[in-house]
């Protein structure tokens, strides 16, 4: 304010300033009269109200959708008129009711709290309605500055928040999708342990059944012969077709699920598909199971492919590299189960550590680096952690923490 203008010209011009930032705002703004609304908690309060007002508003959404009837709009800007009404501003200037999805009543209701709790604000995101019926998610904010308080009136700013969600929408699809393609490509990797693994158990069939037929030949066939062999051959058929039925879910795509499992069992499982790799590259492989440990709620065949995932790149860390290990290991720690896998390669250098789990990471010529960033979001979705670390005696080590299943919560859900 400039000395010489007088206070009236001082008035008139600040208020003509806030009404051009109030309209040139990028964001939708509402001025409101809530003093009805002050009126009704004044009644309220006289009336005997013993507990606080949220409490109140929680048993009495019909009082806070009334609370909403009662607050008037007095003014929008263009960017609201814009964002909730279809270009006449003058069917905005009603009550906030209108505006407000049933969904979203106590959002309301926790504003009313915070102002009449003496807070300078309450911002929060939540679900608005625009004057068609159109639902968005928005960002809503007011202020409850002492000058507009005691006026009566209340800005609003409200941010639309379709954009953003949409994006991370998106986003979430497209990590899906990108891990269902890691999934396959992994699928591609492993076509030649998959083969193997499959004409194991057929070949012992056929085998079996050639033994079969002979015993049978016999002048006196063998009965008990025969039917310890259709037993194997029962066996290593299932063998074949639980490999076949785990492939066919990991390259579906399918949604994961939780259940119970046996940490160490998806630990064998892992080494059994990763038997050729490991036979192929010399590599010697071992195991060190802890007995007795309690099981992780997870889904079984996304903790296999992270283990599969981990030991692949220990396999291609120590590649040419003299008398290769590789250990999977797993033990209790308290309410934990811990899983590493340690391999004796080159390690991995101090400045590619803290990048390690980022998506597109890679040291490998034809990597994707994105192995360890599926595994980081895999784990995490399970409430566990991984790292990586350097061994003392030369190596890399990755280690997963996960919290064990405590028995009363449920052990059947989409994760
Ligand atoms: P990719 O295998 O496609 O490169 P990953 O996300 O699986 O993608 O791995 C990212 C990078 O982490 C690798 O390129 C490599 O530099 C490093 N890395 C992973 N595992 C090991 C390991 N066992 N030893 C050394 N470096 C490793």
């Amino acid at each position: 304010m400039s000395l010489a203008e007088n206070p009236e010209e001082a008035l008139r011009k600040s208020e003509h300033r806030y009404r051009n930032l109030f309209q040139a705002m990028a964001a939708s703004f509402w001025e409101l009269d809530f003093f009805p609304v002050g009126d009704m908690l004044y009644r309220l309060k006289k009336s005997g109200l013993a507990g606080d007002f949220g409490a109140y508003f929680a048993e009495h959404p019909e009082f806070v959708r009334d609370m909403m009837r009662a607050t008037r709009v007095i003014d929008v800007n263009d960017q609201t008129v814009a964002l909730f009404g279809r270009g006449d501003k003058q069917e905005l200037l009603s009550s906030v009711e209108p505006f407000w999805p049933e969904s979203s009543t106590h959002v309301f209701a926790a504003s009313v709290v915070a102002g009449v709790g003496g807070a300078p604000n309450f911002s929060t995101e939540t679900v608005l309605r625009r004057i068609d019926g159109r639902e968005f998610p928005a960002l809503f904010t007011v202020c409850f500055p002492e000058d507009t308080m005691n006026k009566g009136t209340q800005l609003i700013g409200v941010i639309d928040l379709s954009d953003r969600v949409a994006a991370q929408e998106a986003l979430a699809r497209m990590q899906a999708e990108m891990a269902h393609a890691a999934r396959v490509s992994l699928l591609g990797e492993l076509a030649a342990t998959i083969a193997h693994e499959v004409n194991q158990p057929l070949g012992a069939i056929a085998a079996n059944a050639a033994a079969g037929q002979r015993w049978l030949a016999r002048d006196v066939p063998d009965l008990d012969e025969v039917r310890a062999i259709t037993g194997r051959i029962a066996e290593d058929a299932q063998r074949a077709a639980g490999i076949i039925a785990r492939v066919r879910a990991m390259a579906s795509g399918a949604a994961p699920e939780a259940v119970l499992v046996p940490v160490n069992e998806v630990v064998e499982d892992a080494a059994t598909f990763l038997r050729h790799e490991i036979r192929q590259s010399g590599t010697r492989l071992k195991l060190a199971l802890a007995p007795d440990l309690p099981t992780v709620r997870a889904d079984r065949i996304q903790l296999q492919q992270v283990l599969v995932n981990l030991a692949l790149n220990a396999l291609q860390a120590m590649a040419g590299r003299e008398a290769p290990v590789l250990t999977l290991r797993t033990s209790g720690d308290g309410d934990k189960v811990v899983l590493t896998v340690e391999d004796n390669g080159p390690g991995i250098a101090a400045d590619h550590l803290p990048k390690l789990f980022e998506s597109f990471f890679t040291t490998r010529a034809n990597g994707m680096g994105l192995g360890l960033a599926i595994a980081r979001s895999i784990i995490a979705q399970l409430d566990g952690t991984i790292a990586a670390t350097n061994r003392t005696s030369g190596g890399a080590r990755f280690t997963i923490v996960l919290p064990v299943h405590v028995s009363g919560t449920p052990d059947h859900t989409k994760v």
